[in-house]
């Protein structure tokens, strides 16, 4: 079992705060997805092609920036190429291209799952986000995807913005409740170097929102969502019951996947031996210009340890948690004596659950599941 995430690299413009791959200009669009089937084909003997595929996520970037053409022949590709039986595709999507017929056409495809970038119902908020939708063309594109019948959808929030009280987060997540999604991420926004918010907060033009703040918007978030049947289940994303995000659940279980396109990530862990994990080339001129044999630009063996303690970092950050017995099985991996005593003493202290063979965090202890991460590792 694997998945392919695929990573298309354009969007209409940058939003002050996306530190992801991506280009504003869109003449590479066409080379680009030649370029994108021929990688997709030349995995043809790569012992991943021998897997079932469950699932397909496309990403960016701006997926929905794609002609329906663009996109029947990059689902042409991986059809042709793996063995798919996908129980979930996802196609990210900005609120500005969203339109009913739009939304028929990607599943004839076999997309079954909406992924909104919504962000905000706030049109302060939008503008000093520089996203490229506005908050009418936000509820408009939401009241299409509660039409369209998708199995499930998500839709992206972001909390923690500079001047946005508790009063604005609590009316954008009532805006986006009022559409009863099964499916929500939830992120604080992050200052990155090298992004145009970067670039703001060192020249003092704008001033981050206090930890405290952060903290008490995640509160609102989790307690808001949670009064309406939507459960955390990871640090940002909260769903109904059977609502999880299948793809991004794989991730944190280390199923393998295959990322394509620039900049994407891929990790090929076949039993007993160590994991592979590589990243393509980040720029999309470099890409277009590689062989397939070149195209990577980092690439890292892991060894079981390394697996166990980001199986641990990941796990540990779900609901979920993590199975001691399979941390042994699988990556030969067993807790200290001080570890132990320290999962204990957690577990007194309400951040810790030890059940059976499971060891997962409550609720106080997801609040801080880095930091507690980090602590049981160093241990
Ligand atoms: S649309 Fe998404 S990927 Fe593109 S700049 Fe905005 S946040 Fe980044």
């Amino acid at each position: 079992m694997a998945g392919i995430y695929i990573h298309i690299p354009f969007c209409k413009q940058a939003c002050s705060y996306c530190d992801f791959y991506f280009l504003t200009k869109q003449e590479l669009r066409s080379p680009f997805v030649e370029a994108l089937v021929e990688e997709i084909k030349s995995f043809g003997s790569h012992p991943i092609s021998d897997e079932t595929i469950e699932t397909i996520y496309i990403g960016g970037g701006t997926p929905s920036l794609l002609t329906m053409d663009q996109l029947e022949c990059i689902f042409t590709a991986l059809d042709k190429t793996f063995h798919l039986k996908p129980i979930e595709v996802t196609l990210e999507m900005n609120p500005d291209d969203v339109t009913p017929e739009y939304l028929n056409q990607i599943q004839t495809f076999g997309v079954d799952r909406a992924s909104m970038g919504v962000q905000s119902f706030d049109d302060d908020i939008l503008r000093f986000m520089h996203r490229a939708h506005d908050p009418k063309e936000a509820l408009k594109a939401l009241e299409a995807l509660q039409l369209a019948n998708f199995p499930s959808y998500t839709a992206d929030l972001i909390y923690g913005n500079p001047g946005q009280s508790e009063e604005i987060l609590s009316r954008d997540i009532d805006q986006l409740l009022a559409f009863n999604p099964p499916h929500i991420s939830a992120y604080s926004l992050t200052v990155e170097s090298g992004t145009r918010l970067g670039k703001e907060v060192e020249r003092g033009v704008v001033t981050p929102a206090s930890d405290d703040t952060v903290a008490n918007h995640f509160d609102l978030v989790r307690e808001k969502l949670s009064e309406s049947g939507i459960e955390q289940y990871e640090v940002s994303n909260f769903a109904k019951p059977g609502k999880e995000a299948i793809h991004n659940s794989n991730y944190w279980r280390h199923h393998n996947y295959l990322g394509l396109g620039p900049s994407a990530h891929s990790l090929y862990w076949p039993d007993d031996e160590k994991a592979e994990r590589w990243k393509n080339q980040s720029s999309l001129k470099d890409y277009l210009n590689q062989d397939w044999e070149n195209v990577r630009e980092e690439q890292e063996t892991l060894n079981l340890h390394e697996m166990a303690e980001e199986r641990l970092m990941l796990g540990l950050r779900t609901k979920w948690g993590v199975s001691v017995n399979h941390l042994m099985d699988r990556y030969g991996y067993r807790f200290s004596d001080s570890q132990m005593k320290w999962l204990q003493f957690q577990a007194d202290e309400n951040n810790v659950i030890i059940k059976d063979d499971t060891i997962s965090f409550t609720s106080d202890g997801l609040r801080i599941a880095d930091h507690l991460v980090f602590q049981l590792i160093t241990k």
